[in-house]
């Protein structure tokens, strides 16, 4: 074999810790504040919906945080995850480029997602929760967290956004094949989707709406907590063992990439392999580009604003700084759902206001076109949203061919899209429309 194409590790290679991008930032990311005095959040505001050893991360300011033991043993069902060179797309791209990916989508929920929602399970069950509330999108989120929660024998109840309820019928039973609860929201289940269902019985719904009914379920439901599947600080460090991994597997493959990528809907996965690079450029002064890829539809880093916003659209969540579209705005109904949503991650939107990430934006057309190219040459069907990585992928190696220089690329592939073949029909059909 001429070129080797997949770098594999071991178990034991899996990360010990997870990396905590704000110990190493050069200024101290706003704090949240309370929706009521616009103070900063305590300690004791947000255990009301979350267990306290997770707020706890969520404020630390420790760089390396130890992953528990029952967490790995779980991770090491899956990871690490493989780093995969894309030759064939390399050749039909007549490119000179180098491009790597880090394969997310070979686990038994199908995308990055369990990551987070394994060592969201388990500090629950350390501190004594029953019962997880959480909303979803397409899916993915609720899928991860309901396999999760029944690995460490807790209840899970999911409130999915109501388009991709009936858009994606499988995402929905596999959770009751974990053993969810499911909900289409807005549902009739709590009093802020019964409000919105009056005002507008054929809503769609949104990822803001979905959380404001988990929110509200958890706070009504004794031994409930709350999960969040991005957005938030320890979400986003729980990822990067996805970084973490990559960079040893870069080392294997004898190779340093110029250009790392990733897709943002609340920017978990992005944070995950771009995270410990971001490191390589603030500690050993690397000049590794980093770019975060949206849609155009919902372009927080691109259009959005910096400032204090809600994270929900009932406004019961608090304050984040972070890029924002406006907690009201409801996203087009592109098929990317999990890019869906109106905010970024506080810790993505620091560092793209220091300057240590570019952001670019793609309309859907151009994604799929780049999902199919490369399903034909890699043999993966990427998820719609992973496909927006994979399309600024692509544009970097055709700039590479322009310039007639090597460029090494690595981006992150966040999940297959099996259980998105409908939108693949549409594509197929040219009923996807750019909105
Ligand atoms: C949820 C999801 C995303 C978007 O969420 P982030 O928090 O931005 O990573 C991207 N890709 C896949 C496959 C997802 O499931």
């Amino acid at each position: 074999m001429s070129t080797p194409t997949r770098f594999t590790l071991t178990q034991a290679d899996i990360p010990t810790h997870w990396y905590n991008v704000l110990s190493d930032v050069p200024e101290p990311l706003p704090p949240p504040l309370h929706p009521g005095t616009k103070q900063p959040i305590t300690l004791q505001d947000m255990t009301a919906i979350f267990p306290e050893n997770l707020v706890a991360q969520e404020m630390t300011t420790e760089r390396w945080v130890e992953i528990p033991e029952p967490v790995r043993e779980i991770y090491a069902m899956w990871r690490p995850t493989p780093l995969l060179r894309a030759v064939r797309l390399e050749k039909a791209l007549q490119t000179p480029a180098h491009i790597y990916f880090k394969y997310e989508g070979d686990n038994p929920a199908g995308s990055h997602k369990p990551n987070t929602a394994v060592p969201q399970a388990y500090y629950n069950k350390e501190a004594g929760t029953k019962r997880i509330a959480t909303e979803t999108g397409a899916g993915q989120w609720g899928s991860a967290l309901s396999m999760a929660c029944k690995l460490f024998g807790l209840e899970c109840c999911v409130y999915m956004v109501k388009v991709s309820y009936h858009q994606k019928p499988y995402r929905r039973l596999l959770m009751h094949t974990w053993g969810a609860t499911v909900h289409g929201s807005p549902s009739g289940y709590t009093d802020y989707g019964r409000k919105v269902l009056k005002e507008d019985p054929e809503c769609p719904g949104s990822l803001g709406m979905a959380i404001s009914e988990a929110i509200e379920d958890t706070v009504k439901h004794p031994g409930t907590k709350y999960s969040l599947g991005s957005v938030l600080n320890h979400v986003c460090m729980h990822q990067t063992v996805i970084g973490q991994e990559a960079i040893k597997q870069m080392a294997n493959a004898g190779e340093e990439p110029d250009v790392v990528i990733g897709c943002v809907g609340g920017g978990s996965n992005f944070s995950g392999i771009s995270f410990p690079f971001v490191r390589g450029k603030l500690v050993e002064k690397k000049k590794t580009r980093i770019v975060a890829v949206e849609p155009s539809v919902c372009a927080t880093l691109t259009k959005g604003e910096l400032r204090y916003d809600f994270g929900d659209t009932a406004m019961t969540t608090p304050l984040l700084w972070m890029y924002t579209l406006g907690h009201d705005f409801i996203p087009p109904q592109i098929h990317a759902g999990g890019l869906r949503y109106h905010g970024m991650a506080p810790t993505v939107s620091h560092l793209r206001k220091l300057g240590l990430i570019d952001a670019v934006a793609y309309e859907q057309s151009k994604v799929f076109e780049a999902a199919v190219l490369f399903a034909q040459n890699e043999g993966i069907v990427p998820a719609p949203e992973s496909a927006h990585a994979i399309r600024a992928a692509i544009d970097e190696a055709i700039a590479a061919r322009e310039e007639g220089k090597k460029r090494v690329i690595l981006f992150n592939l966040s999940g297959h899209g099996l259980l998105d073949l409908p939108s693949y029909e549409a594509f197929f059909s040219g009923k996807l429309h750019d909105g």
